[in-house]
């Protein structure tokens, strides 16, 4: 019989695994599993959207020009150049609507962010996973993915599961190598967490061809919040316009980004506690025996010799109040994703991973 049939590609979606947020019958849980900041929102973002309920019987701005005049004040970019999402995530989706379809491949690479491979489904289009080298983008297997059919190719710099940044020049090289038709999108989502870093904003201020997407969800603290955007050339902000819902943002929400984007202090707190805690952690975890890469973002990647290991440690965590992300999923089974937490997260986080690695080392001599 002829039932309703979705387009080709949706039913391929793996649905997206969010990060748990609760342990059954458990209190003062510790949740390190989704990279939020651990300061919560700022003060300035709650304020402004109290304020904003009062005017909720309006419809919001249309064209988010306020937010877009603060973002390009902030970083010194073109307003015209930006568009703003509901979460980076939207910008990701509209991308793929606008750029891929049935019959289009779309590179994302073998540790590469979930969302890539769910929105370029969502089109219709074929994603296509490219190796990565120790955890690291290789530019070299994008390039050598690339084929008659390649409309876009996704980077998160840094990249998340693995915290990893591919450097400037690696850039260069891959954008040299691209065909002009191809769009590539660098992610951004934790590029303020990194030192000396723009996201990619001045690769776009040469070549029609490159995307930034930038979001509030991470250093900013306003994952709920849902607002990200993107920077581009004039010719795909226009394309991406088209397709985005006029009323895509609400009005609180744009009220918290731009207060958000406003409070500096906020931003510099973020990233230096961040930072300060990002290698604490490191090191506590390094010398327990559970080492990672340099992350320059706000998480890192425990590295344990097994995946029985580190599902083992996961279950110990848990156990103890502390949920961090497995990150099988992502090619990574050996691994855990930890967010940085504030100091007392941190430090909870290592005396339980200490705790689990004494347990199995008086396992081993019984
Ligand atoms: C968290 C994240 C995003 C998107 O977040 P939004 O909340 O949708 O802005 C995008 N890319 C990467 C790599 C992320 O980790």
């Amino acid at each position: 019989m002829a039932r309703p049939t979705p387009q080709p590609g949706i039913l391929d979606i793996a649905l997206y695994q969010g990060g748990a947020s609760h342990i059954d019958g458990m209190a003062n849980v510790l949740k390190l599993s989704s990279n939020e900041n651990p300061a919560g929102p700022p003060q300035s973002a709650k304020d402004a959207i109290k304020n904003a309920s009062m005017d909720m019987h309006r419809y919001p701005s249309t064209d988010h020009a306020d937010l877009r005049a603060a973002l390009g004040a902030r970083f010194g970019l073109d307003p015209k150049k930006i568009i703003c999402g509901a979460g980076s995530d939207e910008i990701i989706a509209f991308l793929c609507q606008a750029y891929a379809g049935v019959g289009d491949e779309v590179i994302y690479t073998e540790h590469g962010f979930g969302m890539y491979k769910i929105s370029a489904r969502a089109a219709g289009a074929t994603p296509v996973k490219v190796k990565e080298r120790n955890r690291v983008v290789s530019t070299k297997a994008i390039l050598d993915g690339v084929t008659d059919k390649t409309k876009l190719v996704f980077i998160a710099n840094p990249a998340n599961p693995t915290g990893t940044m591919v450097s400037q020049a690696r850039i260069r090289d891959l954008i040299n190598g691209l065909p002009p038709h191809v769009i590539l999108v660098l992610d951004g989502a934790y590029a303020e967490f990194a030192d000396d870093y723009d996201g990619g904003a001045s690769f776009v201020e040469k070549h029609d061809n490159v995307v930034m997407t930038r979001t509030f969800s991470k250093l900013y603290g306003l994952g709920g919040l849902r607002v990200g955007w993107g920077y581009a050339a004039q010719p795909i902000i226009d394309v991406l316009n088209r397709v985005r819902g006029p009323f895509n943002l609400s009005g609180p929400a744009l009220a918290g980004a731009l207060a958000a984007v406003n409070d500096v202090d906020f931003a510099r707190t973020a990233k230096a506690e961040n930072a300060k805690w990002r290698s604490w952690l490191a090191e506590a975890l390094a010398e327990l025996g559970v080492p990672s890469d340099v992350s320059k973002a706000n998480f890192i990647l425990a590295r344990f010799a097994s995946t029985d290991e580190a599902e083992a440690c996961d279950d110990f965590l848990k156990s103890k109040g502390v949920i961090v992300r497995r990150v099988g999923g992502y090619g990574l089974p050996y691994c855990l994703r930890i967010t940085v937490g504030d100091e007392a997260g941190c430090r909870r986080v290592a005396h339980v991973i200490g705790q689990f690695k004494e347990g199995q080392s008086k396992e081993a001599q019984s």
